[in-house]
């Protein structure tokens, strides 16, 4: 099975289930049920088991899911072993900060250009990575084969400019604003909101904490 043959929403669920697969390894649990599962990234047990089921995996009744087979399989699917440029547009506070972490030596990710509107920062190298005027996004994003970008900008400029993201290309949005921003239907949107990521870890904790 290879990631095209996937059914579209199964793939945009994929990522979630390896975020929480990760997290599960790191705690150094080994199989987990689909219904525990279900209960940890909101998707019911049948769509997860049907999901799964177009891996060919892997569950079996009374011991549930490998955690170690299902992350490597996911790894491979979401070619998490290719390195990758991303964009990061808005080099404020959060931009900085991620800049500034740049997914570091063990990933297969890296923020390879930055954009923003604002004059004294742009043409200028923060943390490794040069910031472009905002007006040369759609052609930084082609030169440099960008399908990902970062969306770090205060809400208001949000909408419009994920739409000149998607006007250049990009395919996948990952969205730190507040809003909830319109996109095609073949864009892939992750919106990151640190209060449920707090949630979460409160809920794993919880759960499944040693
Ligand atoms: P900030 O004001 O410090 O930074 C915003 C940057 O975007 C500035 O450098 C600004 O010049 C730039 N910008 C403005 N308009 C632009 C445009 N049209 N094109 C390109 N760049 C533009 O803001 P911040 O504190 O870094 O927050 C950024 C965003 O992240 C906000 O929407 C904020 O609500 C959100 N945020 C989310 C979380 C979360 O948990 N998801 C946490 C903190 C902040």
């Amino acid at each position: 099975m290879t990631a095209e043959n996937i059914p579209k929403a199964t793939a945009k669920r994929l990522p979630i289930y390896y975020r929480y697969l990760n997290i599960l390894h790191d705690t150094g649990k080994q199989r987990i049920s689909s219904t525990e599962l279900a209960e940890a990234v909101q998707v019911d047990s049948a769509t997860i088991r049907r999901d799964f089921s177009y891996f060919g995996a892997l569950g079996k009744r009374g011991y549930g899911y490998d955690v170690d087979s299902l992350l490597n399989f996911f790894k491979q699917i979401l070619n998490q072993e290719h390195l990758t440029n991303v964009a990061l547009i808005g080099v404020g506070n959060l931009g900085h900060a991620l800049l500034n972490f740049n997914f570091h030596k063990d990933s297969n990710v890296r923020i390879s250009a930055a954009f923003d509107t604002n004059e004294t920062i742009i043409n200028t190298i923060e943390d490794g990575v040069p910031v472009y005027p905002i007006s040369e996004l759609a052609n930084q994003l082609h030169e440099q084969q960008i399908q990902v970008v970062i969306l770090t900008v205060p809400s208001s400029a949000a909408q419009e400019v994920a739409a000149d993201a998607v006007a250049g290309g990009v395919k996948g949005i990952l969205n730190f604003t507040p809003i909830r921003i319109s996109v095609p239907d073949n864009v892939l949107v992750q919106n990151v909101d640190l209060t449920n990521e707090l949630q979460t870890l409160i809920y794993f904790i919880d759960n499944f904490g040693k």
